[in-house]
């Protein structure tokens, strides 16, 4: 290849790269990083430095808790590729394999722990966290025990004591141990209520990240923060996939995020940003945890109304709506939670 041909398509590269620049903010939730993977949320040191390396090739900057909430708030500056790398419970093989693969690509990540297990034979020591923070990672409050949280939604008065031990009192344990300041709490297996939002609210929390599908963009509630799970099994195409779910801003959800229901068929939602809908430019889809759907979506109010066959059984939820763009390829996603009262076992994160 001439010098100048490669000139010219190293310019065509970069201006693309530049025309594409990402508005909206992909986060991760990584559990364990190992040299050999064992588990459905474990994964191999070789994967994990292929989609940092990945990230970094196209200039994404990894974001701390301060610097997201930052990016989400309405008052922030535009966003440009911009990415959050979180880690879900204070594994030592974070501390060991994740985050010097991390100190070597130049990115920041967010550990999400629990005191209980903190210090224990597979989890990392508060001296390592220590580590962390000084190289400018955020460490945050992922509960006291790993419950989950909406367990004991039927008992006012228990579920009171039960949220406060488990998020009030963790976040103080952390900050105590660490000398930090929490920002964020962080659902355990991703799950949460309106009394779990209603107590961080009331503690102060600046926000919550959960692992609702989608993307983060300016404006959506830092109470909502969305993360994608990437799971032992993902190869690139499907680390790529998930990543490149953009954000899908949705308002009227029924149920509503964190709602917890008698019982249920249908679901609904609005999405307002779709003022063009046809089926010759977009593919819609709606899909809940473990049953089929079917929706349909009125034009007019552009509403998304979806129902299954048979009600829920009792347990926690998840509903994700995908637009696709048939001109550019590109799927948003947006997903909620909601729980069927009784007996509720955890989805599994
Ligand atoms: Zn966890």
């Amino acid at each position: 290849m001439k010098k100048n041909t490669l000139i010219i398509l190293t310019v065509i590269l970069l201006l693309s790269a530049t025309v594409h620049a990402r508005t909206d903010i992909a986060a991760f939730c990584y559990h364990q990083v190992e040299p050999s993977a064992s588990g459905k949320f474990s994964l191999t040191l070789e994967k994990f430095k292929n989609q940092l390396d990945y990230l970094k090739k196209r200039n994404y900057k990894s974001l701390n808790s301060e610097e997201l909430l930052a990016a989400i708030s309405t008052s922030s500056a535009t966003i440009e590729n911009q990415v959050v790398i979180t880690f879900d419970d204070g594994f030592k093989t974070v501390y060991d394999y994740a985050f010097p693969a991390m100190q070597e690509a130049g990115f920041k990540g967010i550990v999400c722990v629990y005191p209980s297990f903190i210090g224990s034979r597979l989890a990392m020591t508060w001296q390592q966290l220590k580590e962390l923070i000084k190289a400018g990672w955020s460490v945050e409050c992922h509960s006291m025990s790993h419950t989950n949280l909406s367990s004991l939604h039927e008992d006012p008065a228990r579920e009171k004591a039960f949220l406060q031990h488990e998020i009030v009192a963790a976040r103080q344990i952390i900050e105590s141990k660490l000398g930090n300041r929490v920002k964020l709490m962080v659902w355990p297996y991703g799950v949460y209520t309106q009394n779990t939002i209603q107590t961080i609210k009331d503690a102060d929390f600046a926000g919550a990240m959960t692992v609702d599908g989608g993307a983060n963009y300016k404006g959506i509630s830092p109470y909502m923060i969305k993360r994608q799970v990437i799971y032992n099994t993902d190869d690139m195409d499907k680390f790529l996939m998930r990543f490149g779910m953009a954000a899908l801003p949705l308002t009227d959800q029924h149920p509503q995020p964190g709602q917890v229901v008698e019982q249920l068929a249908t679901f609904s939602c609005k999405i307002a940003n779709l003022s063009d809908y046809s089926p010759e430019k977009y593919v819609l889809n709606a899909k809940t945890t473990g049953k089929k759907v079917s929706f349909s979506f009125d034009q007019a109010n552009r509403t998304l109304t979806a129902s299954v066959a048979s009600n829920f059984a009792p347990g926690n939820y998840f509903i994700d709506i995908y637009l696709r763009d048939k001109k550019t390829g590109v799927t948003a996603q947006n997903g909620w939670l909601f729980t069927v009262a009784g007996e509720n076992k955890p989805v599994g994160y």
